[in-house]
């Protein structure tokens, strides 16, 4: 049994606010969108409902679910969409009362097509959404039901019911891997066999997934989205969208570190510069690399960035590269969606900030000349110290606290490889531990604290 997923499905290029509530909704509409075509059946549908079940129905204003769901329905994909589109659809139905689905066939849609009902929980996931198609005489004649279960992957019923138990996401793979694990310590037992540093298993598992060629062509696009992404936030001022007027920061923090940079030493506060910007970008809907959620989308390029321009030579393994930090990332990410959740609606942000801290810790630390034992200490490091931690976005909106909450994960992430590295890997909460922690701590928090924003700041930040 093995939980790894491949770096190119965890790390996916997409458009925020959400991975969860924004990404998979529109990957999950595009599936049924194809579906209909796929059985001939689109021309039968006169009409389209949307329910939005659980976190879906409480926070998708926020997130931008219903207008993801129409830009999949017409047949856009979460890593090519212009970002303005969603809102333009939104617009349009609101207008014409149609949708023309795949670009092909036009049925009544109405902002009314979308039913939120937050307080109907599926027992799967929260995150739950049913689409329905209705022909002329208003009868349905297919329905689906989708989980959307964090990171922008997305489950449908019939899917469960053909293999209960298994991961069936479309990042599962067929293929056998060379070096499959289900836990931190099977990752470490590899490593130790066969001298291999995790980054060397998760790029020989990689290149069992797809040609070699093409897992580097797949983590150089990742990249260069998240550099765009930064760069882009790191230049854009004004007012983020929604109720709270939150205004961007990044851009004036950066201006005023580049003009503080010749008295003192600010690598530091670029750190958190980047990862505001990140989710400064994501909070505007703008596109985002999933990492591995687009609420956390901003640790692990913050401090791949920190890292590549602050860090001095001397101080990295000879082969330190991107390749490498993502890798890593990758094999620690997938320990955490394999074993517990990456989901703020499942585990609350522990499963988000923590699993992105986490990933983000013990990649720097290998980067750093972290041996694997130093790695996974670094990555239990840092989850440990985010654990129980809520997820209540206030009005709904991926701002508040999640923007600074990245910056200081950033942070907790650069700290966790360091103190890592002073010791010699031997600790005494494992990786497994920790995760198994989270899961448990996830599973029992009150749904008021997973992504409904029914608690915490949510109910007590008073909205402008
Ligand atoms: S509080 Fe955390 S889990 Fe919740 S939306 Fe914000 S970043 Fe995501």
């Amino acid at each position: 049994m093995s939980c790894y997923t491949s770096a190119l499905e965890l790390f996916s290029i997409g458009i925020g606010p959400s991975s969860s509530h924004t990404v998979g909704p529109m990957r999950a509409a595009q599936q049924f969108a194809q579906l209909l075509a796929d059985r001939n059946e689109l021309k039968k549908a006169a009409e389209l409902r949307v329910y939005l079940y659980g976190s879906l129905g409480a926070t998708g204003i926020g997130h931008g679910t219903p207008q993801a769901i129409l830009a999949g329905l017409a047949g856009y994909d979460p890593e090519t969409v212009d970002p303005s589109i969603p809102g333009n659809l939104a617009e349009q139905i609101a207008s014409t009362g149609t949708l023309k689905v795949l670009g092909l066939h036009s049925v009544t849609m109405t902002p009314q097509s979308m039913i939120l009902q937050p307080r109907i929980v599926q027992p799967r996931h929260s995150n739950a959404m049913k689409i329905e198609a209705l022909d002329a005489f208003g009868k349905v004649f297919h329905e689906e039901m989708y989980y959307s279960i964090g990171g922008g992957f997305v489950e449908t019923e019939t899917q469960l019911a053909k293999a209960p138990g298994d991961d069936v996401t479309p990042a599962a793979p067929a293929t056998v891997l060379p070096y499959p694990y289900q836990f931190g310590h099977e990752l470490l037992a590899i490593c130790a066999a066969e001298n291999l540093s995790i980054s060397d298993v998760a790029w020989a598992n990689e290149c069992a997934l797809r040609p070699a060629s093409e897992v580097t062509a797949g983590l150089d696009a990742i990249w260069n989205a998240m550099r765009e992404c930064v760069d882009a936030g790191l230049q854009t001022g004004g007012i983020l969208p929604g109720v709270l007027q939150a205004r961007r920061r990044a851009a004036a923090i950066a201006a005023r570190l580049e003009r503080d940079a010749a008295e003192r030493e600010t690598s530091l506060e670029w750190l958190q510069a980047f990862a505001i910007a990140v989710n400064e970008e994501n909070a505007a809907g703008g596109r985002v690399v999933t990492a591995p959620t687009n609420g956390a989308a901003g640790i692990i390029p913050a401090v791949m960035h920190y890292f590549f321009r602050f860090i001095p030579q001397d101080q990295r393994v000879k082969d330190a590269n991107i390749h490498k930090f993502l890798l890593v990332a990758a094999a620690i990410g997938s320990l955490y969606k394999g074993n517990a959740s990456i989901s703020g609606a499942e585990a609350g942000c522990q499963g988000e900030v923590g699993s992105a801290c986490s990933m983000a810790a013990g990649a720097m630390c290998e980067v750093l000349g972290g041996t694997p034992e130093q790695v996974e200490n670094a990555a239990e490091i840092a989850m440990e110290h985010n654990l129980g931690l809520t997820c209540d976005p206030v009005a709904g909106l991926v701002q508040l606290p999640c923007i600074e909450r990245n910056a200081i994960a950033a942070g907790k992430a650069v700290a966790s490889a360091r103190m890592a590295l002073y010791g010699d890997g031997r600790h005494m909460v494992s990786l497994d531990t920790v995760i198994e922690t989270m899961r448990q701590t996830g599973r029992d928090m009150s749904s008021k604290y997973k992504e409904t924003s029914e608690g915490g700041l949510a109910v007590n930040v008073i909205e402008c």
